[in-house]
């Protein structure tokens, strides 16, 4: 896998899909992730999967279908005071119908607002419990006199589908790499629109390169879509060998990582590995909290499952609000957190054990062209120094990122010292 991308194009198309999909008003079912599908279809080669409400997946039922049509408070001449077409964040996601006239303490209780940060919006939700309300600014709830309202929520939930995407990309092997992001939230740029677009962008890289691992990208929405994948895929589950979870890649904050339950798993070595090369970068343990790491990383699966981010849902105060907006999340950003999945996919793709073939004392290495002397070949030092560590420590018990890791050479360049030695014969994978 070898990677030449214009960074700066790059940011440009994943910021063109986030301000895309930004719009749709999307929930855990419904058209908004019907519609924000179909247009991820046009990146990536997905293929949307409907499972019926009431389908049992381990301990949960997918839910009835929610569908929002408009939402407003009016006042009584008739101005809409709350407006779900100025803002989708308005309407509490899944709220049930409503339609009558209340004074505004009835209505007060149902709405919700954010008095440290008086002029946004909050994001809320209430999928499993029956349940309505709006969301407001704390300006905008002052500003509202006593008296009385019209409410209305012109919403359904019924029985119908749960929708997800699936994109695969075959390579020489099927062993996968699943990579997942949520789908579920709505107008909200960095959670989870940023890992919608590199997930998508990501698969449209991938198809053009020679694969070692196939790879699987799902398009899910929060826990029901990751558990309910789950459940319809135990056949599949066997042969992953390493996931990532994407989620808010777009802000201004350095690189994040979240290890999997198991801590050391080879996903958790290449992306810590990629990112100390980054500079700049934190690594948080485990914990049972967040994505849909939780669901991968139950104990009944307990798969190799990080997290990449920049900075983590819940540290940011943009976060679940209307300020998590399209200012939020930069383009450059975005390209550098997909080309830091590609590298860690790099560190994968790459990563094989080997035995040295000339174990007794050194090569003579200047006699395959590969080592400096006077007048000769200008390769670095450092290459020189990768040929030395990979030919000592392939013993069969190394991998070539056990090697990067103690020899601290970056991995790209142990992995090209492999490859050069394996070309003189001085290198055999291991059985
Ligand atoms: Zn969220």
């Amino acid at each position: 896998m070898d990677l030449q991308l214009d960074e700066q194009q790059l940011g440009k198309q994943l910021f063109g899909t986030v301000a895309e999909l930004y719009p749709i008003c999307r929930s855990i079912t419904g058209d908004g992730v019907r519609e924000t599908l179909s247009r991820l279809g046009g990146i990536a080669p997905l293929t949307i999967h409907e499972v019926p409400s009431g389908t049992e997946v381990f301990d949960w039922t997918v839910p009835d279908e929610w569908h929002i049509r408009d939402a407003w408070v009016k006042d009584m001449r008739g101005r809409r005071v709350i407006d779900f077409q100025r803002s989708n964040l308005h309407v509490v996601n899944y709220s049930e119908p409503v339609n009558r006239r209340m004074s505004l303490a009835e209505l007060r209780p149902h709405l919700f607002t954010l008095p440290e940060r008086p002029d946004w919006i909050p994001y809320r939700t209430s999928y499993y419990q029956k349940n309505w309300g709006f969301c407001l600014s704390q300006n905008q709830l002052d500003a509202l006199p006593a008296g009385e309202y019209e409410v209305c929520i012109d919403s359904s939930i019924e029985p119908g589908y749960l929708s997800y995407g699936e994109a695969c990309i075959p390579g020489e092997s099927i062993e996968e790499v699943l990579v997942s992001c949520h789908i579920c939230h709505p107008s909200l740029a960095n959670d989870n629109l940023s890992g919608i677009a590199i997930a998508a962008h990501l698969a449209r890289q991938l198809r053009s390169l020679p694969l070692r691992y196939s790879y699987r990208f799902l398009f899910i929405p929060a826990t029901i879509g990751s558990i309910t994948w789950l459940a319809r895929n135990e056949t599949v589950v066997p042969r992953i060998r390493h996931v990532l979870v994407l989620a808010c890649l777009g802000d201004a904050g350095p690189l994040t990582y979240k290890r999997s339950r198991r801590g050391d798993s080879t996903i958790d070595r290449a992306a810590m590995h990629i990112l100390r090369q980054q500079g700049e970068h934190e690594v948080f343990e485990f914990s049972p909290y967040g994505y849909d790491e939780r669901q991968f990383c139950s104990p009944g699966f307990n798969l190799p499952a990080g997290r990449l981010s920049r900075t983590p849902h819940g540290r940011f105060p943009e976060y679940h609000t209307s300020a998590d907006n399209l200012d939020f999340v930069q383009p450059a950003q975005l390209a550098r957190s997909l080309v830091t999945c590609l590298q860690i996919f790099q560190v994968l793709e790459n990563d094989r054990t080997y035995l040295n073939q000339k174990p007794f004392g050194e090569p003579h290495l200047s006699k395959y062209g590969l080592y400096d002397s006077i007048g000769g070949i200008a390769e670095s030092p450092a290459f020189q120094l990768a040929l030395l560590w990979v030919l000592n420590l392939s013993d069969g018990g190394c991998s070539l990122l056990d090697i990067a890791e103690r020899s601290g050479v970056e991995f790209r360049m142990i992995s090209r010292a492999a490859d050069a030695l394996a070309s003189h014969g001085l290198l055999r994978e291991a059985p």
